[in-house]
């Protein structure tokens, strides 16, 4: 049986006015989890679900919390009348998964009424979102069922990977004047779900690619995909590359007192979430000459696809046009145009480009919409 009680995370560091933080329980199962919904100012809040041996109670909730925030600013930038959610389970999610256990998780997310709906995070997979379907409507990320079918369904990194493809095109027409990729060199720290799919997109362009990745298999993969266009780096060193482009598609807080003085590219712009290791290393990147494409913006091609596939499923389509991966697409490469926008503010404001990111983001989700027309004007304005 499933338990539940509302956390007072009033008084913790990462609290920043979060609408409902519940911890819930199951102890025959194992299950010990947290749903955290930041705000649901543009709409209910959708946030994947992370599964991970959090060595203390108070590190999930610490992660939880930071994660929700952020996915409120993701989707407000991104345009999509979503607010921001996340869920986090504790346990190693090669020995605590099972379908009743998913399903008992599914429990807890409907209990949340449709205030959060959840969806793939690390350590979640596609199946995982099926067995939670057992018992809420309330998840995405599920997999397409129909071929034939044109719309938007399923694991969205390939499409997180083309945000961050098409936004990088945007950095270097910002910092080189054209966006051409051809011979231009790209560090890629983390060659997962993402990391692998960017290198895809880059290398069809003939970007030289130079990529770490502690897992050796994925590399040799690499090695007889890209062939030429690939040089193999060291995990302890790639962020020091020479290059004109270095891309974090691995873990979060790269971006530190350590790594910033060692970095020799021009431009930041990757799919890990939260890469600055605190907020003022966004002015130390400006110090640096270094152009940053704030994570949460470059990386919402997922939450894109994911709420496409939502609003599909649920017959609650907000736009004036049908929900199929074109459109889906079209609506991705829009990331270009929030990073130009982000750019020029953080450069009539003197400002970082992730200050400016979190301006735009709060003016979006704090003057709280009440149609979402606005929003998708928002999205293309
Ligand atoms: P993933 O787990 O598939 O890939 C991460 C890769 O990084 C793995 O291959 C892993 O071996 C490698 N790695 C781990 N530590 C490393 C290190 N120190 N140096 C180099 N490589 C290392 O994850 P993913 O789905 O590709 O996501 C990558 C990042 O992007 C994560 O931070 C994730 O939270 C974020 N993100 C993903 C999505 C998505 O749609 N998958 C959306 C938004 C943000």
């Amino acid at each position: 049986m499933i338990t539940s009680r509302r956390l007072d995370a009033s008084t913790h560091s990462s609290f920043d006015a979060h609408e409902q933080v519940v911890h819930f329980n199951d102890t025959a199962l194992g299950l010990d989890a947290i749903i955290a919904v930041h705000n649901t100012h543009l709409g209910p809040s959708l946030g994947g679900c992370r599964i991970y041996p959090y060595a203390h109670f108070d590190d999930a909730l610490y992660d939880v919390l930071r994660l929700s925030r952020g996915m409120t600013y993701k989707s407000a930038l991104a345009g999509l009348p979503l607010g921001g959610g996340k869920a986090v389970i504790i346990g190693d999610p090669r020995s605590i998964k099972s379908h009743d256990f998913m399903a008992r998780f599914g429990e807890a997310v409907e209990s949340m009424g449709g205030a959060y709906i959840t969806a793939e995070d690390v350590g979640s997979s596609e199946e995982d979102m099926i067995s939670i379907s057992s018992t809420t409507t309330y998840v995405a990320g599920l997999p397409q069922t129909d071929p034939a079918s044109d719309g938007v369904a399923g694991n969205p990194s390939p499409v997180t990977a083309y945000g961050v493809y098409c936004g990088l095109k945007a950095c270097v027409k910002h910092v080189f004047g054209s966006s051409d990729l051809k011979g231009r060199k790209v560090a890629i720290q983390g060659l997962g779900a993402v990391g692998y799919a960017l290198a895809q997109y880059l290398t069809k362009e003939e970007a030289r690619i130079f990529v770490a990745d502690i897992h050796p298999a994925v590399l040799e993969r690499a090695k007889s995909e890209f062939g030429s266009l690939l040089t193999i780096g060291d995990v302890s060193s790639i962020h020091t590359l020479d290059v004109d482009i270095f891309a974090p598609c691995a873990l979060g807080a790269g971006l530190n007192d350590r790594t910033i003085p060692e970095i020799k590219a021009k431009i930041i712009g990757g799919a890990a979430n939260n890469q600055l290791a605190e907020a003022h290393h966004d002015r130390l990147l400006v110090e640096r000459g270094i152009l940053y494409a704030p994570d949460y913006a470059i990386n919402s091609g997922g939450i894109t696809s994911v709420g496409y596939e939502y609003f599909d499923r649920t017959g609650r389509n907000p736009y004036p046009y049908p929900l199929t991966r074109t459109r889906m697409n079209d609506h991705v490469e829009g990331i270009a145009k929030t990073l130009e926008k982000i750019f020029s503010l953080a450069k009539s404001e003197g400002i970082g480009t992730g200050a400016a990111a979190n301006q735009l983001a709060e003016k979006i989700f704090k003057a709280a919409p009440s149609s979402a027309q606005v929003r998708i004007e928002a999205s293309n304005a």
